[in-house]
């Protein structure tokens, strides 16, 4: 599952979204309200949400440093009030990282399988073959001289020891070395309350990452999902596999709920989130139907078109490769196609 990281950064690379292309430009930022006092933040093409309560604020994701430090001011002028919790929705770098910033004031929660992924690199895997390419001297390790693409951008978070060196082991755990750990974890489901209000999170499974948490927010009657719950959207991948998926939506589905809330693009209703949900058993049920009916997967991805999700993002470009993931479990072998984070 850590190894699937840099898959996803060739990802980005590849949508244009890594962070040194941001960097040339100002980043996109800014805070729009919900609902009473739930408010949902943008830092590009990542979002997070937080709630204001009198004795301070219970904040999700802080996707990292430098919006942290925007977000630590943005509250100080408008609200006046500490950062009490930052709630996790998974060990993604991209969303997990720059806490350290509330480190001041905040409790941090998240579940307990966050802890495993943020443990130190542990054993000698051998470098990914992309690194083995970056290895010009051929000592096993990637220099900081020799590092290319997503390892070259985020050198320092790679580097959990700090010696200048990235080894196998600390690619294999990612780049997540400015992931502040929980100083709470929990199994099943855990509830903060804070000025009178409460937020309850609960373990999503294996969906995406094994350590996914929903953020259900009763009183504004919303949720707050990244990466596991998209709207109008499909999902960047469906490892481990898409029975995971489905079990994952339908904990998010019986909450109950009005505003859904996402990492990334497009937030919505109830409604949306049920659709994402139904997509997800309609390509189960579609592929199921098309095996038992003796059909190759080249004719499955050809006949099941699932047009009732022709105005979702990335419908046109990643529903072959759901189908073959799908196809994959159901016969029994691994999904040839790697995830993404997003
Ligand atoms: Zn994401």
């Amino acid at each position: 599952m850590r190894l699937t990281t840099s898959l996803v950064l060739a990802t980005c690379l590849l949508a244009g979204l890594a962070p040194a292309a941001e960097a040339q430009q100002p980043p996109t930022r800014g805070i729009v309200n919900v609902t009473g006092q739930l408010y949902r933040a943008q830092n590009n093409n990542h979002y997070t949400v937080f709630l204001v309560t009198p004795e301070g604020i219970i904040m999700s994701d802080p996707i990292n440093r430098d919006f942290a430090r925007w977000l630590k001011a943005e509250y100080a002028t408008r609200f006046k009030v500490p950062v009490r919790y930052v709630l996790y929705t998974h060990r993604d770098w991209d969303h997990a990282s720059g806490g350290v910033v509330f480190a001041d004031t905040a409790e941090f929660v998240g579940h307990r399988n966050m802890l495993a992924a943020l443990a130190p690199p542990a054993g000698n895997p051998p470098l990914t073959p992309d690194a083995v390419k970056m290895d010009g001297n051929k000592n096993g390790l990637v220099e900081r001289s020799e590092a290319t693409g997503a390892i070259q951008e985020r050198f320092d978070m790679f580097d959990y020891n700090r010696d200048g060196f990235v080894s196998g082991g600390e690619i294999a755990r990612g780049s997540v070395s400015d992931v502040y750990a929980p100083t709470t974890t929990y199994t099943d489901r855990h509830t903060v309350t804070l000025g009178g209000k409460r937020v309850t999170m609960t373990y999503l499974g294996i969906a995406h990452a094994d350590d996914s948490s929903v953020l259900h927010f009763p009183d504004e009657r919303a949720v707050f999902s990244a990466d596991v719950m998209q709207i109008k959207r499909l999902p960047g991948g469906l490892a481990p596999h898409v029975g995971s998926w489905i079990d994952a939506l339908s904990i998010i589905n019986s909450l109950d709920f009005e505003h859904a809330l996402t990492g990334h693009a497009l937030s919505g209703t109830k409604k949306d989130a049920a659709d994402s949900l139904r997509y997800l058993e309609d390509i189960a049920k579609g592929v199921a139907a098309g095996v038992a009916a003796g059909r190759g997967l080249a004719e499955i991805q050809k006949t099941l078109t699932l047009d009732a999700y022709k105005g979702f993002e990335r419908w046109d470009t990643i529903r072959a490769a759901h189908i073959e993931a799908v196809y994959s479990t159901m016969r029994g072998s691994r999904p040839a196609t790697p995830t993404g984070t997003r």
